[in-house]
């Protein structure tokens, strides 16, 4: 079995054919999938999908890159939290790739996600790209640590992976870890302890080999795990097992 630790299947390149994104899940032994919310405006969507299939869980957060949603408050985040399927702030975190120049409103936007997560009891899920630095500091600064989460896609450095596993975070690999150009992911992936790890898509991108270029789905989650047992010389059903486990521990489910 395989979980989807990321995915965004109410964006429209999904929305349309929700029905057979599930029966491909079935048939690629995918049984649940995280759906991250990346916005207040989509995140009723994201909630429904979550309220329509027991398999479908829901994040609520404002991510990095949507810079004209503004502040967005403790408050906010804390009454959008409050459902039963909702089980994870974010995403969230710094991208300093996409965006550049003056960044204080990034920060701070973080800072409360943090704060939020705390406060709600649910743990954080963190977009980090080209960041590493600053999103340490600030995890630091509010005591991520306390409530814990995991760093999505993750492209950082064997180093920035320890420091967030010091602070209690798991490491999530995307269809990024198939591409042959990635080899610093790759050795990464390689480092990571099975009992920190968790497997994503972030689909409807970053499609993993052999599907790359093509839309991307959460049955595909399989082929990131395919490979990750390949580098480590892993039957694929340990990988699968290991990051399910992982998944539910650290989302508090059961
Ligand atoms: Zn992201
Ligand atoms: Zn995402």
């Amino acid at each position: 079995m395989f979980i989807d630790s990321h995915c965004h299947i109410n964006f429209p390149e999904l929305a349309g054919r929700v029905g057979e994104v599930m029966a491909k899940m079935h048939d690629n032994q995918v049984s649940h999938a995280l759906c991250v919310a990346v916005n207040f405006r989509e995140f009723p969507q994201v909630r429904a999908l979550a309220e329509q299939y027991s398999n479908i869980y829901a994040s609520v957060g404002v991510h990095p890159d949507y810079e004209q949603e503004g502040e967005v408050e403790v408050e906010e985040l804390l009454a959008r939290a409050n459902h039963p399927k909702v089980i994870a702030i974010g995403e969230t975190g710094l991208d300093y790739y996409r965006l550049k120049g003056e960044l204080e409103w990034q920060k701070q936007r973080f800072r409360n996600h943090i704060r939020a997560a705390k406060q709600a009891g649910k743990p954080l899920i963190i977009h980090m790209r080209e960041a590493a630095n600053d999103t340490l500091q600030i995890m630091q600064e509010e005591g991520a640590g306390e409530i814990g989460g995991v760093m999505h896609c993750f492209t950082g450095s064997w180093e920035t992976a320890q420091a967030a596993m010091a602070m209690g975070f798991y490491i999530s690999f995307s269809g990024i870890v198939t591409f042959k150009n990635a080899a610093k992911v790759r050795e990464v992936a390689e480092k990571v302890p099975l009992e920190r790890m968790l497997i994503e898509t972030d689909s409807p991108y970053l499609a993993p080999v052999p599907f790359r270029g093509k839309t991307n789905e959460p049955a595909f989650v399989r082929h990131v795990a395919e490979e990750i047992a390949r580098l480590r010389h892993l039957s694929v059903d340990e990988v699968g097992a290991a990051t399910t486990k992982n998944f539910f521990q650290l989302f508090r489910l059961h």
